[in-house]
């Protein structure tokens, strides 16, 4: 077999920095709010002012502890915060703190579910450290401006093993870990603000080989989308070189969403030296037994856990769980309706398609979502309990969404109440068929599909009120009579 056509496989790694959601800073007190007046948000600390000490903000460990046990980390009794030293009008310290020998937690893994089965991807270490400022061009002046108000925002560094093979792995990955944060609420794991953010490390092999590719990292990713596509392009470019016989250099690109490409940032041999040394104004970070158990213990149900729990719980198939798990809030809004009546299939696909449809169309989120958890449970009772149909439902939904009333005190106060009373529904039956004499003729002299005409007319005429069931019964009753 020639070189050309033996396959290829990518291998893929990936860092991942993730914005704690903390009210204040890493090492100082000012706030992380997002969207504020540029430099509003400093303090001597951030600013880098000579003089003045960093101090370590707990619920930062905290959050880190969280993730680490979520991602089955071993939590490190000791860390260690480093200097990372580069110049940038973004970090007026002149260094970034950073968790470079001794990161607070090792050794983790995640589940990522794909198409074709589960799959482990390990995380090699997760470790703290400081964002920087944000510094921006100012269009048509040879200037750069720079905001001092992300400085200091406290991240996650989470640093995969180069366990993936596909843009899809990759993708499948950053989903979960988003999932995960949020389940957590450790932060809001928005892509496109930078709350999240991926440096994707791509190199390419012949397969069965065992050694890996020179890899190049992909820097600049920030939608969900990109992650797979700025990858995908990568393979595409390694593989064609990598058949041709060119050295695959070891570079940071960017992507650059606009052409669809990645192109060269600089080359290894410009990599900078950071000079990396232990922060001699922070003491190691030690975290005892206690600490760690303590958090253990706040820690809520992970994405997994619920949606195996949904399964066999609630007999859902693959894809509703999934849907229902992707965001903890929706898994407790439906844990709650389930909780009132029961009807969990009904009710996951009332969420799934009504609910969620209506959400969508209107901008929000379950969070401000008018329809409570126990009204959706009663109205998917009332169709249940044949007290209204499935189609009238969606009429009540409609009100329910804007008002927020009671699906029975809406039924009642519109008089939409099914229609099961026999004689009620025959008379209807009756009248409809005194009314369409040619109909009736013609389905006699076997046209059966006039049958669907008169349930369409009756159905018509009692406003839709008639229960489906009991019309068919009768005009087939009155029919063959
Ligand atoms: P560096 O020293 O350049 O930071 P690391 O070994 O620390 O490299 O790895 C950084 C990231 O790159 C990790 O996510 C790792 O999984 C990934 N990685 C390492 N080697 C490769 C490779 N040959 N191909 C793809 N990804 C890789
Ligand atoms: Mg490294």
């Amino acid at each position: 077999m020639s070189a050309n056509e033996k396959a290829i496989e990518a291998v893929i790694g990936l860092e991942v920095h993730c914005q704690l959601s903390t009210d204040s800073k890493i090492f100082a007190t000012s706030s992380t709010a997002a969207g504020e007046v540029p430099n509003s948000l400093t303090d001597p600390v951030t600013l880098g002012l000579p003089g003045c000490l960093p101090v370590l903000n707990k619920k930062v460990v905290e959050y880190a502890i969280k993730l680490g046990l979520a991602t089955h980390c071993s939590i490190q009794r000791e860390s260690i915060f480093a200097r990372k030293h580069y110049l940038y009008p973004d970090l007026p310290k002149g260094y970034q703190i950073s968790q470079y020998e001794k990161p607070i937690c090792l050794g983790g893994n995640i589940t990522v579910r794909l198409k074709e089965g589960i799959k482990n991807i390990g995380i090699t270490r997760i470790h703290l450290e400081e964002d920087a400022g944000k510094s921006s061009h100012v269009d048509g002046e040879a200037v750069s401006v720079v905001d001092l108000n992300r400085a200091g925002v406290p991240l996650v560094e989470i640093v995969s093993e180069p366990d993936m093979r596909t843009s899809e792995e990759a993708g499948a990955y950053m989903r979960l870990l988003r999932q995960t944060v949020r389940y957590l609420d450790i932060s809001d794991g928005n892509m496109e603000e930078g709350s999240l953010r991926c440096d994707a490390n791509v190199s390419v092999r012949y397969e069965g080989s065992e050694k890996f590719g020179t890899k190049v990292e992909v820097k600049n990713i920030n939608s969900f989308r990109f992650v797979e596509k700025a990858i995908d392009y990568e393979i595409e470019r390694q593989s064609a070189m990598l058949r041709n016989g060119e050295e695959i250099i070891q570079e940071t690109r960017l992507w650059d969403e606009a052409k669809g490409k990645t192109r060269s940032m600089r080359s290894k041999e410009f990599a900078e030296d950071y000079r990396y040394f232990p922060d001699p104004d922070l003491l190691p970070l030690i975290v005892d037994n206690d600490w760690i158990d303590s958090v253990k213990n706040t820690l809520p149900e992970l994405p997994d856990q619920v949606y195996q729990r949904f399964k066999s719980m609630y007999g859902l198939d693959d894809y509703n769980a999934d849907v229902l798990t992707q965001e903890s809030l929706v898994a407790r809004y439906y844990d709650q309706a389930v909780s009132v009546h029961g009807n969990a299939g009904a009710l996951a696909n009332w969420i799934g398609t009504e609910l969620f449809g209506r959400l969508n169309k209107e901008g929000m989120t379950i969070e401000n979502c008018p329809v409570s958890p126990e009204n959706l449970a009663d109205l998917v009772h009332l169709i249940g309990q044949n007290v209204i149909s499935g189609k009238i439902a969606k009429k009540v939904f409609d009100e329910m969404f804007s008002s927020g009333a009671r699906p029975a005190a809406i039924i009642e106060q519109q008089g939409l109440q099914q229609i099961t009373d026999e004689s009620a529904i025959m008379a209807i039956v009756q009248q409809v068929l005194d009314a369409n004499p040619q109909q009736l003729e013609a389905y006699r002299s076997g046209k059966d599909k006039m049958f669907g005409f008169f349930v369409g007319q009756i159905m018509k005429l009692s406003e839709g009120k008639a229960n489906p069931q009991i019309v068919n019964t009768l005009l087939k009753q009155k029919l063959d009579e």
